[in-house]
């Protein structure tokens, strides 16, 4: 089959590998029909995560139709067509029976390597995402083995095109459980979004669905204010305004109520700690995250909720605790819980409170892949999210 490997730092390719095939018989292989691009492979495809090797497939964002079935696979069946979570998560273990699947104590057979990093605890598994996080392989190609079938894989129904239920697989349950964080009181309350990517775009229309009264997003790029202003938010440009005073402008001076950092939302939980700084300088090219915490921090009305849905794994300098301290702040984080979004968010794609292929500039072959990771790392063509069909 062909897929899109890791070949080096830097370097990207589509080859022709073995066909993936059942290992043990939870498992389950999947003909991808619609794969994406998620911002975090950007940080593999520029080598800074460690534990890559030449040939690893890429890929955590993708769906398709069972084809096979392990032997101890009771409710999933061949044929049906399904999303599968960015996180493999068992089902059993004491997180996954909590419904805190991103954290599953068995799926990532690697974790010693992730808690050396991390310090002391790890997450789960993850597809396509190296072998810190478990070595599976991605589903940017033709073909997946998806384990513990029977627990990540949510069956669509017919009739809801590919690009509207693929984003279930990650970015949408992670803007909306950044909103869901927020704790927002419907009719009242005003959002802050900082960062226009795909996850604060979907992070910025779970606020309002959720009730917000105002929705305010942050970035610097017009294309990205453009298509949250198209979702019904406010928009702020920090190149053109201060943030601060543009924030207590939109808000009678009370600053919104809850923050999302979705900044370079790109890395989302994916990287470890140990790499903080160089996803730091990284993402300075575009926005300072360490800035954009602060901002969110200095911005939030007392008693509010800073979300952070992105990575923060190693230590933050200079945060402003004094003043989250005193205005009585509520932090949450974490990796998206995505098993949980699946049924509720389908129920909310099928009713037409959004649709979330909103968010694709791009759409293009599998083959086109390593020239698109370039277009999209370098923020070029204004791209903002692009799917791949593996089989075009
Ligand atoms: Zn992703
Ligand atoms: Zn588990």
């Amino acid at each position: 089959m062909k897929g899109v490997v890791w070949q080096g730092a830097g370097r990207i390719g589509v080859e022709t590998v073995p066909d993936p095939e059942l290992l043990l018989p939870t498992d389950a292989l999947i003909r991808v029909t619609s794969t994406a691009i998620c911002g975090s492979d950007l940080h593999l495809m520029d080598g800074v995560i460690p534990s890559m090797e030449r040939g690893d497939l890429l890929g955590h964002e993708f769906m398709g139709e069972v084809i096979e079935v392990g032997r101890d696979v009771k409710k999933l069946r061949v044929g049906q067509r399904v999303v599968v979570p960015f996180n493999i998560a068992c089902g059993l273990c004491d997180p996954c029976r909590r419904g805190l699947f991103s954290a599953c104590d068995n799926s990532n057979p690697n974790h010693r390597m992730a808690e050396a990093l991390y310090g002391a605890v790890s997450g789960g598994g993850l597809f396509g995402y190296s072998h810190l996080y478990g070595g599976y392989a991605g589903g940017q190609a033709q073909y997946v083995r998806v384990p513990f079938a029977d627990v990540g894989p949510f069956v669509v129904p017919d009739g809801v095109k590919d690009e509207q239920v693929l984003f279930l697989t990650d970015i949408f349950p992670t803007g909306y459980q950044a909103a869901e964080n927020c704790g927002i009181t419907p009719g009242r309350d005003v959002v802050a979004v900082f960062g226009a990517g795909p996850v604060g775009q979907f992070a910025a229309r779970s606020a309002m669905m959720l009730g917000a009264a105002r929705v305010i997003v942050i970035d610097r790029l017009p294309e990205r204010l453009e298509m949250a202003a198209r979702g019904g938010a406010d928009t702020l440009n920090y190149e053109l305004e201060d943030v601060l005073i543009g924030l207590q402008e939109r808000t009678g001076g009370r600053g919104p109520d809850h923050v999302i950092d979705a900044v370079g939302l790109e890395a989302h939980g994916h990287g470890p700690g140990a790499l903080a700084d160089t996803v730091k300088q990284r993402a300075r090219l575009t926005f300072d995250r360490i800035t954009a915490l602060r901002w969110a921090i200095q911005s939030c009305a007392k008693g509010g909720t800073v979300s952070m849905p992105g990575v923060y794994g190693g230590l933050v300098d200079k945060m402003p605790m004094g003043a989250a301290f005193a205005k009585g702040l509520v932090f949450r984080m974490g990796q998206t819980h995505t098993h949980r979004y699946l049924d509720p968010l389908m129920k909310r794609i099928e009713a037409g409170d959004i649709d979330p292929s909103f968010v694709i500039t791009h759409r293009a072959r599998l083959d086109d892949a390593p020239r698109l990771y370039q277009t999209f790392r370098d923020k070029q063509d204004h791209c903002i999210k692009v799917v791949l069909d593996p089989w075009a």
